[in-house]
């Protein structure tokens, strides 16, 4: 399986970054072990930060994998698109968000879920060290990660 790194965006949570984050496209995949090295991953809730377009951004607490040994966490996609649009009570696409980073959960718990002020969530958050995708056959583009 080859790994692809996208382009790193400026930091911008506070705290120095933690994690390589994979936003799993693949719905049949669930990870159950590592991609990289084959251990069992483990089932972990993480709050994880997202910008969507056109609005502020979301703290969303998040049952993710995690595999210590290679501190690779790793969401689906499909379940986050669909927590996203209920949320945002219409369709939310792949282009139109992204995952940036991971919040410290003391912080989350103090806010109203979601509504944590920017700042204080900024100043709590953790950017991912990396934004990686593993390739599962040679077929998949990755999608346009500009924004
Ligand atoms: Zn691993």
């Amino acid at each position: 399986m080859a790994k692809k790194k996208q382009p790193t965006h400026q930091q911008i949570g506070k705290l120095p970054p933690m994690y390589r984050f994979f936003l799993n496209p693949y719905q049949d995949m669930r990870w159950s072990k590592c991609p990289q090295c084959d251990e069992k991953m483990h089932q972990r809730k993480f709050v994880l930060f997202i910008h969507i377009e056109s609005n502020l951004p979301l703290n969303l607490n998040k049952n993710c994998r995690y595999c210590p040994h290679c501190d690779l966490l790793i969401a689906h996609q499909n379940d986050m698109e669909q927590v996203l649009s209920h949320i945002c009570e219409k369709e939310i696409g792949s282009d139109e968000y992204l995952v940036l980073g991971t919040v410290e959960k003391k912080v989350w718990k103090r806010g109203d879920q979601q509504t944590i002020m920017l700042q204080e969530a900024l100043d709590a958050m953790h950017d991912f060290k990396e934004v990686i995708t593993f390739k599962v056959t040679g077929g998949w583009m990755p999608r346009n990660a500009k924004r």
